[in-house]
């Protein structure tokens, strides 16, 4: 669980024989000051400003995030650095080491520390930060403590009588605490009450041996979609158009002044202006009942509908149907022509229902012959959406852990490793400078 300390001086000791390096060298831990600069550091060493040239610009920028208070560690050999190791962060470390010729070499190295783990029973007798100090010689221990019992325990209230167990891992790095411990789980009895608390493998803390977590479920839904498509549909009126693009010359009336006869005459239809040639429709289905020459119309079909209504096509250049002939609303039927009493093409179109004429405007479809029609459809579809709820979960170990701690409290003694100071000829040892 410990670092054997014997067995590493014994390491030690043959790695600094053969390298011939440190025979009267001494290793100690200093503190970089408020205000002190690498380049001032160098000088107190006499080691030439020329290092901070062959420093990489990318790795300049480490130099500067040396903190204030930073604890690193020197070997000397007389007035002469033999090695410096100054933290950056917890993980990595700015070497300068003594090269064979005199020079110096500076790097960014991996620190090389331990994993440390034990096991804390602790008695209150003053104060809780202060008898976990005395007993574990590691300041940090005491403050963790109290950070993770915020807020459910008063450490000011803990009184002599009240008993902390707890275990904890902690970077080791030449025998001292650094870095920040993790205390992986603790019991604190104040007045016979039992306080739990447990880390996660996240670094969260529990007070209990279970968590509570978020579950996210997916879960499905019907949902009804409405698409809405616009489609052209024949227009159902009763009677179409006769022709494609009606444009209306006259109008129907029973009196209009005939501009030919210059007289009043009734009007009894209603006249499209249309190229000659252009087709012309049956307006509703029906049995062709006149095709063929009538004085003054010319060319004229007639069609008999259902419910006593006839239509009259007048003026037609060609006739393409005959007596008797059924027809389909929208067949054609012939063409727009000048036949007859005519200034010009055009189509009389008349509407006659039981014999007598009626405007045929007041039945015949003026929007076209097709309209645009809405048509909504819908459908379903699942959906997909997520209910999220909590779960108690146990935390990884916590139970072992709980059941570890209770032994742990019960002790009649108090317990713990205490961190030792700083042992000398304790030389950090690293791949590079072994290969010297
Ligand atoms: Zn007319």
């Amino acid at each position: 669980m410990i670092i054997n300390n014997n067995l590493l001086k014994l390491i030690l000791f043959i790695y600094i024989f053969f390298t011939n390096l440190a025979l009267s060298a001494v290793v100690k831990e200093n503190i970089w000051h408020k205000g002190d600069t690498f380049s001032e550091y160098l000088d107190k060493y006499n080691i030439g400003q020329s290092l901070l040239r062959d420093i990489s610009p990318e790795d300049f920028k480490y130099v500067s995030e040396i903190q204030t208070g930073e604890k690193f560690y020197e070997m000397t050999e007389g007035n002469r650095l033999i090695q410096a190791l100054i933290p950056i962060g917890e993980e990595m470390q700015i070497q300068i080491v003594r090269n064979k010729s005199g020079r110096y070499d500076f790097d960014i190295i991996p620190i090389v520390y331990k994993h440390v783990q034990d096991q804390v029973r602790v008695d209150i007798k003053n104060s809780c930060y202060n008898d976990i100090y005395k007993l574990t010689n590691n300041p940090r221990l005491g403050f963790m403590l109290k950070t993770i019992y915020k807020g459910v325990i008063d450490f000011r209230k803990l009184q002599r009588g009240d008993k902390i167990a707890f275990v904890y891992s902690q970077k080791s790095r030449l025998g001292k605490p650094f870095g920040q411990p993790v205390i992986k789980g603790a019991l604190i009895k104040h007045r016979g009450k039992k306080s739990y608390s447990f880390t996660d493998k996240d670094g969260n803390i529990w007070h209990d041996t279970k968590k509570t977590v978020l579950v996210k479920k997916a879960r499905y839904k019907n949902v009804i979609h409405t698409k809405t498509k616009i489609i052209k549909k024949r227009n159902r009126y009763r009677f179409i158009m006769p022709l494609k693009h009606p444009r209306i010359t006259s109008t129907f009336s029973y009196k209009r002044w005939h501009p030919i006869l210059h007289r009043y005459r009734p009007h009894l239809g209603v006249d499209f202006g249309a190229k000659r040639g252009t087709p012309l429709y049956a307006v509703a289905k029906g049995k062709v009942i006149y095709a063929g020459w009538m004085r003054g119309y010319g060319k004229v079909v007639k069609i008999k509908h259902t419910e006593g209504y006839v239509s009259l096509y007048a003026h037609m250049s060609r006739i393409k149907t005959r007596v008797g002939r059924y027809v389909r609303q929208g067949q054609i039927i012939g063409a727009v022509g000048s036949t007859g009493r005519s200034t010009g093409p055009h189509l009389h179109f008349g509407l006659y229902h039981n014999s007598r004429a009626i405007n045929p405007l007041r039945l015949l479809n003026k929007k076209g012959n097709y309209i645009n029609v809405k048509v909504t459809t819908k459908y379903q579809s699942l959906e997909k959406y997520t209910v999220t709820s909590r779960k108690k979960v146990s935390i990884r170990g916590a139970e072992k852990l709980k059941t570890k701690l209770l032994r742990l409290i019960k002790l009649k003694e108090q317990k713990a490793f205490k961190w030792d100071e700083i042992e000398n000829n304790l030389i950090h040892i690293n791949n590079k400078v072994a290969k010297r």
